[in-house]
């Protein structure tokens, strides 16, 4: 069995890549930022990486991950996103805070117990950040959807997934009513002022374009929702 060391390095250099053209390297300083290490450390795992062929190594471009590296890393992220999802189903604990124990737990589930909580669980599509969580087999679903900030005023949408998971954003969306599946309406968009206010239920909540960006909505058209 990999160290956590090396699952929680194969697991950074993944979620990185998976923001980026696929093939493309993931430089030594985000792996070091996302993993608030020295530059130096992570320069001398990944040649621990390398020689355990999980991956390669170029200086000055990156890491890319092998595919014996991704598949490690498809099973690391199933662990995390299925304990995220364990915890907030079974014992009600927030999307806020599921996050921070499954960093924990999830190098210490065996692959047996993870299989049991997803068959327990349905066979989940996604984690309560609205993640797509990896199947046994390694194959992982893509989530289709834009960020909120690009939608126009008379927009309606359905979240479906957030891109950041500090326990303070998460708070601070549930608080706006912005919770996953949430739906809603873009009363006014404003590049201009670097504004949103949109529309959920019965409150209207005013959002900055920043954080309006980690969310990711399913966007229908205004009269397609009148109807
Ligand atoms: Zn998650």
């Amino acid at each position: 069995m990999a160290s956590l060391t090396v699952e929680n390095y194969v697991k950074t250099i993944a979620l990185i890549a998976a923001r980026r053209e696929p093939g493309s390297a993931v430089s030594t300083g985000e792996i070091a930022q996302a993993l608030s290490v020295s530059p130096g450390t992570v320069t001398g795992m990944l040649k621990t990486l390398s020689e355990a062929n999980l991956a390669t190594y170029m200086p000055y471009e990156g890491a890319r991950l092998t595919e014996a590296g991704r598949r490690l890393a498809l099973k690391v992220i199933r662990r995390h996103r299925l304990l995220e999802l364990f915890l907030a189903r079974t014992l009600e604990m927030s999307w806020d805070e599921v996050h921070e124990e499954a960093e924990h737990m999830e190098h210490a589930a065996s692959e047996r117990l993870v299989d049991r909580i997803d068959t327990f669980l349905g066979h989940p599509a996604v984690d309560p950040h609205g993640d797509p969580i990896p199947r046994a087999d390694g194959f992982l679903a893509e989530i289709e959807g834009v960020p909120l900030a690009r939608l126009e005023t008379g927009a309606t949408f359905r979240v479906v997934r957030v891109m950041d998971q500090d326990p303070a954003f998460l708070r601070y969306l549930s608080e706006c009513g912005l919770d996953l599946h949430a739906t809603g309406e873009i009363v006014e968009n404003r590049p201009e002022a670097g504004a949103l206010v949109c529309r959920l239920g019965a409150r209207t909540v005013a959002l900055g374009l920043t954080a309006a960006g980690k969310v990711l909505v399913e966007a229908r058209e205004a009269e397609q929702a009148a109807r």
